[in-house]
């Protein structure tokens, strides 16, 4: 189990072969335009994170827009609408395929409201995460350990708690409705970026 941090872009071929990466990013702020993607966290689900610090000026990393696009790996996040929101604006690309943990948590554990990431993966993956460096600087110039560390948790759980809710939903007979939610969950993002981010368009008024 390895936390490892890139500069620039993901060094070529790291994820050969492999079918489906969790995905994380750190910004700035939540706010599109204002604040900048500064650090994307991948994990192939095997304990190790690979953290790639982007060039805020060029956001040149055609590896990493490379995977972000593959239609072979699914790319599994928790709440997926911001980080793929991010990545359409900051590098260009559209993510897909897409998998959201939020998204199935919603449709399985009905029985509560909380959906967020920490109680997400304490029920379904039996570990507690810390919230500690969430609002830290990531756009400092050196990362310190702990906030390497933070950012490397929020990816190396996606895969089991995955696991657990694609069970969950298929036992309630909603992996179809679920799969559907993340074909569209690109388009969502799109929107969000082209001003109906406050508007439900499937609303009547
Ligand atoms: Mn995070």
């Amino acid at each position: 189990m390895a936390n490892k941090l890139h500069e620039g872009d993901l060094p070529p071929g790291l994820f050969d072969g492999v079918t489906s990466v969790a995905i994380d990013s750190e910004t700035l702020g939540l706010r599109f335009r204002r604040d900048p993607l500064c650090l994307v966290q991948i994990s192939a689900g095997d304990g190790d994170a690979h953290m790639v610090r982007l060039n805020r000026q060029t956001y040149d990393a055609p590896n990493l827009k490379a995977l972000l696009t593959d239609p072979a790996v699914t790319k599994i996040f928790h709440f997926g609408r911001f980080d793929i929101a991010m990545f359409e604006l900051h590098l260009g690309v559209i993510t897909t395929p897409v998998w959201c943990t939020k998204i199935a948590s919603k449709l399985a554990r009905t029985y509560t409201d909380r959906h967020g990431l920490k109680d997400v993966v304490k029920e379904t993956v039996g570990v507690d995460l810390s919230k500690a460096q969430q609002s830290s600087d990531w756009g400092a110039d050196v990362l310190s350990p702990e906030q390497l560390a933070y950012a490397a948790s929020d990816v190396l759980y996606l895969h089991a708690a995955r696991t657990r809710l694609e069970a969950m939903l298929n036992r309630e007979g909603r992996m179809a409705l679920a799969q559907a939610c993340f074909d569209f969950l690109p388009t969502r993002a799109s929107l969000d970026l082209a001003g109906w981010d406050e508007i439900d368009v499937f609303a009547h008024s």
